[in-house]
Parts: structure tokens; sequence; C-alpha cells
């Protein structure tokens, strides 16, 4: 059994020596546990605030042990009455070969309606994440115009397809490269830019020149500066996350024109998709429809191996993904 341990608490961007593989036997089951053969492992930018030893919304990583996440595969030992072997299970225990855990820990998933990958992409926590944040804490109407940035990763990239298939007049994405901007025009998105092209206030403005109804932050800084001035009266936005700031020494100066949320009653709330299980039944009778007849569509980018996870954090981090960051276990 091979898994990732913490090495070392990164101080700014992480590197290979932040990570270190480790050979530990494969577990076998006590009373009520099962083990699991890991076939797709999760990676996630709030994994990144994990690395950090500060109190937050969920509990740092230790040193010297494995990192965890969500994780998905084959139970292939279990002393549980209600889990036979061969179910595929998800479950939070990503970063290693094989997981030994309580069957109570673990949720049974039907790997014939969708391939296993997709319960940790669009079906999973990140489809929520889009779903929940445009819909509930945006609270998106038909006719407006959104703006997501990271638009081309997991979470974004159903926004705006959401965000169309809802009613949306107008959607806008920022992404890293040619290829990604490529990718969200393909994908529907009204118009889309790549950020370093130029300052993001003047590639937002151009590219939604009657304004901006409700933003959808997963980048933060300059970003969020911008969508502040471009936002109409009574705008909205959904703080979901701020990769630009996660691995930043320094506080970043922007947004430095958070007074304009005054005179324009803004509103600027941050979530956090456990909060929104409730819509878990809307959203999944929804998504589940769409990707049936083909309206939504999912990118994931794959990373061969649990020797190349590290690797694939650090990629996502760079931006090397498109839709959703992968590691097949
Ligand atoms: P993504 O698939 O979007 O991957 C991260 C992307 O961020 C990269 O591909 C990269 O794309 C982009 N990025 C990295 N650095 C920067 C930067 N400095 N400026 C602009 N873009 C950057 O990840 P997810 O979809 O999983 O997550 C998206 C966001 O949502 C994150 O901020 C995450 O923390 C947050 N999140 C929040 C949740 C919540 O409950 N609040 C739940 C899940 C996610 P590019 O090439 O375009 O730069």
């Amino acid at each position: 059994n091979r898994e990732i341990h913490l090495a070392s608490r990164p101080q700014g961007w992480p590197t290979e020596d932040t990570f270190r593989l480790v050979e530990t036997d494969v577990p076998t089951p006590g009373p009520g546990q099962i083990v699991v053969r890991n076939q797709f492992m999760s990676v996630d930018p709030y994994m990144r605030g994990r690395m950090n030893d500060v109190k937050s919304y969920v509990p740092p990583y230790a040193l010297d042990a494995p990192l965890d996440g969500a994780a998905i595969g084959e139970v292939v030992a279990s002393e549980a009455a209600d889990i036979a072997v061969g179910t595929t299970v998800q479950h939070g225990l990503g970063w290693r070969e094989y997981a030994l855990l309580d069957a109570t820990a673990a949720r049974q998933v039907d790997p014939d309606v969708a391939p296993v990958s997709a319960y940790l992409s669009v079906l999973g926590m990140t489809g929520l994440t889009a779903y929940a944040g445009l819909l509930e804490v945006a609270a998106m109407k038909p006719g407006e115009t959104v703006f997501v940035s990271a638009a081309a990763g997991a979470v974004g990239s159903l926004v705006g397809q959401i965000a169309k298939l809802k009613g949306a007049g107008r959607v806008i994405g920022s992404a890293g490269s040619p290829a990604k901007v490529e990718r969200l025009r393909a994908l529907g998105f009204d118009a889309a830019f790549d950020y370093h092209d130029g300052p993001v206030r003047e590639s937002l403005r151009a590219a939604a020149p009657d304004g901006v109804d409700v933003y959808f932050d997963n980048v933060g800084g300059d970003h969020l500066e911008a969508a502040i001035s471009a936002m109409n009266l009574h705008g909205r936005a959904a703080i979901c996350g701020m990769i630009s700031q996660y691995n930043a020494t320094e506080p970043s100066p922007a947004p430095r024109n958070l007074a304009l949320v005054i005179g324009k009653r803004l509103t600027l709330r941050g979530f956090l998709v456990n909060d929104h299980h409730d819509v878990r039944p809307a959203f999944v009778r929804d998504v589940a429809g769409w990707l049936r007849d083909g309206t939504l569509s999912y990118d994931e980018t794959i990373v061969d191996g649990i020797e190349n996870a590290p690797a694939a954090f650090l990629g996502l981090l760079r931006g090397d993904n498109l839709g959703k960051m992968l590691v097949k276990v």
C-alpha cells in the first residue's frame, strides 16, 4: 500500500518536498470495518489551506501522516454486515491506495449510473458547489449577466453552463490560457478572456458592457476588485474561493474598491458547500437530467498513479487542469 504523507508545511508555494511517498502494509478490517481499493481521488484547492497549521473550518493535516480527501473505490475486504466485497463506495480517505474505514463512513454509489469519477466531479461536491453557489447563494435570476472566474476549472465550468441552462442573459468567464478560453466558448459562454492579456478590470468591462449582476468568485484579489467595479445595482457575489491568495505570503491589497458595495447595494456572500446539502435533491435531479440529455459537459484531467498525486496537486495550483483534477490511483 502506497500513501502520500505531508513531509513539511509549505511557506508560500508547495513543492515536491512538501510530500513523501510511504509504503505500508495493506490494512485488514476489524469488526464493522471495510478496506477499499481506491480507484480515483479528488485533488482540491482547499487542501492547500489544510497544509498550514492554522485553525479553519477543516482541521489541518498532520505532519508525517497521510493526507486525506474525497476518494472512490471498490471494497476488497469487509467485516461489516451491510457492505459486501465488490461494492463501490465514496469516502474521505484519499491519498492512499488502500483505505481502512468504518463502514458507516462510506457511502455506496451506483457505478452503472455514471462513470465512478463523476461522483468526485460533476455529481459530487464540485457540482453541488457550482449549483448551490449560483442558484442559492447568489440567487441568479433569468436574464441576468453572470461572471465566473477560474471558469475552465471544475466548479467554474459548471457554474457557467448551469447559468445558461437556468436562463442567464449573458455569461462571461475568465481563465488562464488561450486553450481554456476556447474551451469556454465551446461550452456556450457568451464571452471569455485570458486574465493574462491585460488588467482584469478592462477585459471584464469589454466583455460585460452592460455590467454584471452575479459574480461567482473562485479567485479573489484583482478578479474580485474588477467584479465589484463592474457590478450593477443590487448585484450579488457568491464568494466561493480565493485561489489567487492560497500561496500568498503577504495579504493582497485588492479589492481596493470595497466602498462601492455601499452605493451599489451589493451583497458579497461567502459560503461553504457543506451548508447546502438541502439543495442536493434539486441538484441531482437537474444535473442528472442535463447529463442524460447531453446539455451539460464536464471536463476531467486525470493524472495516473498515486505517486503522481503531489504533481497533480501542484499542477492544480498552477492551472494545468481543464475541469476537475483527479488522480487515478
Ligand atoms: P479548479 O478546477 O478551478 O482549479 C483551480 C484553478 O484555479 C486552476 O486550474 C487555475 O486555472 C486557477 N488559478 C490558480 N491560480 C490562479 C490565480 N492566481 N488567478 C486566477 N486563477 C487561478 O478548482 P475547483 O473548481 O476545485 O475550485 C475552484 C474554487 O472554488 C477554489 O477557489 C476553491 O477553493 C473553491 N471551492 C470552494 C468551495 C466552497 O465550499 N466554498 C468548494 C469547492 C471549491 P487558470 O489556468 O484559469 O489560472
